[in-house]
């Protein structure tokens, strides 16, 4: 069988490596089938093709859109990561993405504001730096790398619960696509999309259960299967849901680098033997 990660970051979004570095550390860890798939962006995959060709890599083109949804009878939204793989016809997602693209770079810049009013100090040209000077991939993780740079905070996570988290000093509330605009976006560039890290949202397991079949009866194609890291419940409440609605699985490491050295590319949970891949329909 192939080793495969069908989801991982270049410096083209919150990852620290080129996408040709990232196609050549997966050549190295003996992984034969990787996506690419940074944050609302498909920028990336001009330089992994190249260097999958290469490296005898097979890449499987790809992004990771944010979205949003909402639970029953509730007014505000949540966020959820989709993540689109192997789309026949680009076109329809350059859109949606050029848009996410200005969102993400107008809230990056309302971030630093209201940073610079809790620090006294101006984020935002050192956190476009750090995102390579382009605006539109600037996320949170790299204003989160900044706040730790200036010794702000000590670790990534402590920036989230003290600054960047809903309710905190610096959030800026969501204006991502909403879920069904995506999933119809996904579908019309003929990709297969796949509900990322369903159990890292901090959802309880009423509201996984519903976002589960909310996003099947959306068009949803597949789901990630948790990490080994997990506990067995949660696999095991996931098995019994992806079975429940008939729903492929995918793989992944959310492989991003050195940022986030607990996410190792190529690790990536086992899948059971009455479970369909996402792979087959590529
Ligand atoms: P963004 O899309 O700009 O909101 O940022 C996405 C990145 O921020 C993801 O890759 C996560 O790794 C990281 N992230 C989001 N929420 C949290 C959190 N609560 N704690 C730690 N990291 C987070
Ligand atoms: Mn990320
Ligand atoms: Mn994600
Ligand atoms: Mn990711």
């Amino acid at each position: 069988m192939q080793r495969m990660d069908l989801h991982t970051h270049s410096h083209f979004s919150d990852g620290t490596l080129s996408p040709a570095a990232l196609i050549e550390h997966a050549s190295c860890s003996r992984v034969d089938m990787l996506a690419l798939t940074d944050h609302d962006t498909l920028d990336g995959l001009p330089e992994a093709r190249l260097a999958a060709t290469e490296h005898g890599v097979t890449l499987v083109e790809g992004v990771e859109i944010s979205s949003q949804w909402h639970k029953p009878n509730k007014k505000n939204s949540f966020g959820v990561h989709i993540v689109a793989l192997a789309p026949k016809n680009l076109a329809p997602l350059q859109e949606l993405l050029a848009e996410q693209q200005q969102i993400r770079a107008n809230r990056a810049v309302q971030i630093c504001q209201k940073l610079e009013k809790a620090t006294k100090t101006d984020p935002w040209p050192e956190v476009l730096a750090l995102a390579d000077g382009r605006a539109e991939g600037v996320t949170r993780s790299h204003i989160a790398s900044w706040l730790v740079q200036k010794g702000i905070v000590a670790r990534q996570q402590q920036a989230f619960d003290q600054y960047l988290k809903e309710g905190k000093t610096a959030f800026v509330p969501l204006a991502w696509a909403e879920m069904d605009h995506v999933l119809n976006i996904i579908n019309a560039s003929g990709g297969q999309a796949v509900l990322a890290h369903p159990t890292r949202y901090g959802l309880s397991a009423t509201h996984i259960r519903y976002l589960a079949g909310l996003f099947k009866s959306l068009g949803g194609h597949a789901m990630e299967l948790p990490s080994a890291v997990e506990p067995p419940a949660t696999r095991a409440m996931m098995d019994y849901l992806i079975a429940q609605h008939d729903l492929a699985v995918s793989v992944a490491s959310d492989f991003h680098g050195s940022n986030m050295p607990w996410l190792k590319l190529g690790q990536v949970p086992v899948v059971k033997e009455n479970q369909r891949g996402v792979w087959e329909q590529f």
